[in-house]
Formats: C-alpha cells, sequence, structure tokens
C-alpha cells in the first residue's frame, strides 16, 4: 500500500503511471476494462475507444466532482479497471484513497497533460490557502474549451495505444475522427457567439468554471458568485458585495449556474441587481438523454443557453 501511495504524487507530472510494478495491463482476462473519473470524460474516451472497449464513468450523471463523496463501490469500481482515465489539475481531489484501497495495477491516463492551467489570482488563493483548500494546482475545466479537449483526445489516445498497442490504428483513426468533431463544434460556437453584441459578451457563473471558454471565445469574466476553481468554497459578504458592484458596473446581463449548483446567493445578487439568472448549464456532468448526453451536445447545450441570456 505504501509503494502505491509514493507512486500517486509522481503522476501528476508523468503523462502515464503504471501502478506499483509498472507492467502494461494484460488482455488475458478479457480485454481492457476502461474506467473515467466522470461522465464528460467517459463520453469522450468512448469516442477514441469506438468498438474496441466500453467507458464507464465512476461518478454518475449529475454528480459535481467538486463535492462528490466517495462511494465504497468505487473502490470496486476501480480495483477492476485497468485503464483509468482522469482530468487532473485536481479535479478528482476523492481519487487518492479510492487507488490506495483498490490496490492492483492500471494505466492511469490523465488527460490534461501537456497543457498548461490557469493559476488563481493572488488574494483569492490567499483565502483558499486559509480555509485548507487545496487549488494549488490551478483550473481544472479545459474540458470548456473544445480545442483543449483536442489534448484530452490525444492524451487519451497514446494511452489506451500504449495500453494495447494491437488496437493503436483504430485509436488513431477514431481520434482522428472525433478531433474533426471538436474543431466544427469550436466552429459553431464561434458563429454562435458572433451573434452577441460585444459589450455584452460578460460572464457571471456560480465558481470559476469558465475561464477556458471566456478566454478562446472572447468573454470577460466579470467574477464568479463563488470566487474559487471549486463549488466546494463560500463567498465572504464583502466578496458578495464588490460582486454586486462589478454586475452593477458593467451591466452584466445574467449569472450562469449549472444545474447542480445551489441558487441562494445567486438569487440574493439577482434580487440586488436585477440580473437574471440561467440556472440549466451542464458544466460538469453529462445527462441522462436531452439535453447533454454527449460532450458535444452539452457544449451546445450550454452556448444555445448564453447566446439567449446575452444577445
Ligand atoms: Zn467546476
Amino acid at each position: 500500500m505504501k509503494k502505491i501511495f509514493n507512486s500517486i504524487t509522481v503522476f501528476a507530472i508523468a503523462a502515464f503511471f503504471l501502478a506499483a510494478c509498472g507492467s502494461a495491463p494484460s488482455k488475458e482476462d478479457g480485454g481492457l476494462n476502461v474506467l473515467a473519473s466522470t461522465t464528460f470524460l467517459a463520453d469522450i474516451a468512448q469516442n477514441v475507444a469506438g468498438d474496441r472497449a466500453q467507458v464507464e464513468s465512476l461518478l454518475p450523471v449529475g454528480a459535481d466532482p467538486h463535492t462528490y463523496q466517495a462511494a465504497p463501490s468505487d473502490v470496486a469500481k476501480i480495483a477492476e479497471s485497468n485503464v483509468l482515465i482522469l482530468n487532473g489539475v485536481e479535479y478528482e481531489h476523492f481519487i487518492e484513497t479510492l487507488l490506495e484501497n483498490a490496490g492492483g495495477e492500471r494505466l492511469v491516463i490523465e488527460a490534461t497533460i501537456g497543457l498548461t492551467p490557469h493559476k488563481m489570482e493572488e488574494h483569492a488563493a490567499e483565502a483558499e490557502s486559509a480555509e485548507g483548500h487545496d487549488h494549488e494546482a490551478g483550473d481544472p475545466h479545459m474540458w470548456l474549451d473544445p480545442n483543449l479537449v483536442i489534448a484530452y483526445v490525444e492524451n487519451i489516445r497514446d494511452g489506451l495505444s500504449q495500453a494495447d498497442s494491437e488496437g493503436a490504428e483504430i485509436y488513431k483513426s477514431n481520434a482522428d475522427a472525433y478531433i474533426a468533431q471538436l474543431k466544427d463544434l469550436d466552429n459553431w460556437i464561434v458563429e454562435q457567439v458572433n451573434t452577441i453584441p460585444a459589450e455584452r459578451r460578460l460572464l457571471v457563473t456560480n465558481h470559476e468554471a469558465m475561464g477556458y471558454f471566456a478566454e478562446r471565445y472572447g468573454f470577460e469574466v466579470t467574477g464568479s458568485v463563488i470566487p474559487s476553481f471549486s463549488s466546494n468554497a463560500a463567498p465572504s459578504a464583502q466578496e458578495m458585495a464588490s460582486l454586486i458592484d462589478e454586475i452593477k458596473r458593467l451591466g452584466a446581463p445574467a449569472i450562469f449556474l449549472d444545474t447542480a449548483d445551489n441558487n441562494v446567493l445567486a438569487q440574493q445578487i439577482a434580487d440586488e441587481t436585477g440580473v437574471m439568472i440561467v440556472d440549466d448549464l451542464h458544466l460538469e456532468s453529462l445527462t441522462e438523454g436531452a439535453p447533454a448526453p454527449t460532450y458535444i451536445e452539452m457544449m451546445k447545450d450550454n452556448v444555445s443557453k448564453i447566446v439567449e441570456a446575452l444577445k
């Protein structure tokens, strides 16, 4: 156990990490058993795996990874996997204990390896460390920019090819096809955002989830109700007051919440500013069926709701 735990600290800087003894997963026991931490990652990975492997999600639909409490059955799911796909940038705060308890060997693919995370601004970082939260790794929400998801796909393709070299050609061709879809998605988002007047391209979110999206598509992030990269935090009265001032000063039209978010604080801000609340984005989980059963549909649904509120 000790050895496994020590190795886990290494995987944050390694593209691929073979737990314990370092041998590649064998296919003798029935092929690849691929587990992804959360629903949108499982969908992205399934597009790369194609018919060659079924990718399951550890977290159920609707779960917020930031506040997720691991269930006892999660240990068994991880124990059965021989490939585990994580977002990384400390998004999976619950994973170390699960890996430790599951034991065994598996290839861990960190989808964001090679990407450089945004860091928290100084004042907020101080507030977070004072509360004992650990977000030194930076902003994990890179999947909200489809261009960065291309890197996810490449990392997943390379990892699956390492775990199952006989499938490498298939993974490459599946990855190429999905990357083309991601480029189409990016073009579609640009077209949609172009219908919003430039001065109204302002985002107020529940927590700081949309920094990469804003950077790619030319939005300004006016602020967030919870000034943290995690929904698992709370604003001070002073932070609430300064957000209200910013919304009034810039005339931000709307606050955007994930469907899983508590809307009490956003409602207080709306009462003081008259800003509209859009409370049905899907930023951290797919949905069972419409409107966000896949990553691409999740992004289209979010963008449609943002455009509708701001244009
Ligand atoms: Zn988040």
